[in-house]
């Protein structure tokens, strides 16, 4: 570990990544990486954790290469003495960057801010999640001969290996994953001073107001909760409601189920499993939660737990102390948009906050009146699918932002320049001392 960090260090001292030629190569391997293994990558994903159907999607980050800016610096205002000089604002390469990822979408979220990280010229570790074995391994076997081993690096590492590379100075760390693993990182990092992105999870809150289209709402809700068997950081957590409107959602929340997954999900194709049995067994304590509206049967041999509907959930039961990562859907009553508003803020930032309503007026004022990384009005997941967007928490959902341009940015150092003139030394005669009146204008 120590040998591949002090090789990709002096890597980076050479200079070998900061070419615009030398990085779009490098991203071109890549690019080669996701089309030659696209089997590979998903047989592998779909025996971690039952990936299902149409999810080679990785391919599409590389759309990122049209994001690499070939411009090296933007010329920036100049004051009067400045005039002959030139100031700029360079984009260098932070150096040597570790991106550590999660489980649950184990290719996108290793990938796309590596994708990111080459563009802007660093070297780079990456630490996929432990839990998805299957793809962690063709990752550590398959991506190095593509890529330069001088400058780019896989570490497998579970908890114990983790926390010794955190040993180690970067001079960016990138890490997506839990709060409090993102606490603990954060903790390295500030030993070193390394910045740091930390893409974490929580609570999405989804309020439904009186006033929309009930069979809308539930596909959009529905499939948001349920994609990936929940196990997605923006998939709305629970549903804030009236209970007027929790009476008119069930049925619709049931149909939009059976049209998604058919009458058994077990037997559908585009249902998802938990990923390991530690996360089958917390995610089905949380079933204890209200009372089970729809759905709520489990299988522990195949990890498989119904996509699940609570009603009637109080903000003191399980299902709503913690970020709930599976198909589970709660309900808490609420008795108006204020109650609801004052219940979210009430609780840690979220990554993403839902609020579904015909009334622009509730959509907005809702957004006016919270705090979180990313908001979608009307639906859920959505916004994450525009690149022009910057994706990111704020508080305990996170630190930083990323994707498309952001990705670049992220991972780039704005340095600010200015490179003078030698001649016209009149002009700098009133900073040098010995300072007389004259001089201090009195
Ligand atoms: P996790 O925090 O347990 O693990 C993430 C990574 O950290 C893994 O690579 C793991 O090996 C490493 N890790 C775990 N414990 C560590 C320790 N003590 N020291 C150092 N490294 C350690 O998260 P997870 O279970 O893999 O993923 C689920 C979480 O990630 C959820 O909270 C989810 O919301 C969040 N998430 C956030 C985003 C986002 O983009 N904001 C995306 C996906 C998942």
């Amino acid at each position: 570990r120590g040998r591949m960090g002090s090789r990709l260090r002096a890597a980076w001292l050479t200079g070998k990544t900061r070419p615009m030629e030398y990085r779009v190569a490098q991203l071109e391997a890549l690019g080669r990486f996701l089309d030659e293994k696209k089997q590979d990558i998903l047989e592998a994903t779909s025996l971690d954790m039952s990936k299902v159907r149409g999810r080679g999607k990785a391919q599409g980050a590389l759309r990122r290469l049209q994001h690499l800016d070939p411009a090296s610096g933007r010329h920036v205002e100049k004051n009067l003495v400045t005039q002959l000089d030139s100031a700029f604002i360079r984009k260098d390469p932070y150096g040597v960057v570790l991106i550590i990822a999660p489980w649950n979408y184990p290719i996108h979220l290793l990938l796309v801010p590596l994708i990111g990280a080459i563009a802007a010229g660093n070297c780079v570790i990456i630490k996929p999640s432990e839990t998805t074995k299957n793809t962690e391994k063709l990752v550590a076997e398959a991506l190095p001969c593509y890529l330069d081993k001088d400058c780019y690096a896989v570490v497998t590492a579970g908890v114990e290996e983790t926390t010794k590379l955190l040993e180690n100075k970067f001079d960016y760390i990138f890490f997506t994953g839990s709060p409090t693993v993102g606490r603990i990182i954060m903790t390295a990092a500030a030993k070193h001073l390394t910045p740091v992105t930390l893409e974490l999870g929580g609570k999405n809150p989804c309020y439904v107001s009186d006033n929309c289209e009930v069979h809308n709402v539930a596909r959009r809700v529905a499939w948001g909760r349920f994609f990936n068997a929940g196990q997605t950081c923006i998939a709305p957590d629970y549903i804030l409601c009236s209970v007027e409107m929790q009476d008119k959602l069930m049925p619709a929340l049931r149909e939009a189920i059976t049209e998604f997954y058919g009458p058994n999900p077990k037997e559908s194709p585009d249902f998802a499993r938990i990923v390991g049995d530690k996360q089958f067994r917390r995610i089905q304590a949380l079933l204890g939660s209200g009372r089970v509206a729809i759905g709520g049967q489990t299988d522990e041999q195949e990890r498989y737990i119904a996509p699940t509907v609570l009603a009637d959930v109080k903000a003191s039961d399980p299902a709503m102390q913690e970020e709930i990562f599976g198909p589970i859907l709660p309900i808490v009553v609420v008795a108006n948009m204020d109650e609801a508003i004052d219940f979210i803020n009430a609780r840690p930032r979220p990554l993403a906050l839902y609020v579904f309503s015909c009334d622009n007026k509730v959509v907005k004022e809702v957004l006016e009146r919270t705090s979180s990384g990313g908001f979608c009005g009307n639906d859920t997941l959505m916004h994450v699918t525009l690149t022009s967007l910057p994706f990111g928490g704020i508080g305990n959902s996170g630190l930083g932002k990323y994707h498309g341009k952001f990705t670049f940015d992220t991972f780039t150092h704005h340095r600010s320049c200015l490179h003078r003139n030698m001649g016209l030394e009149a002009i700098n005669c009133p900073r040098y001392p010995p300072y007389n009146q004259q001089k201090l204008g009195l």
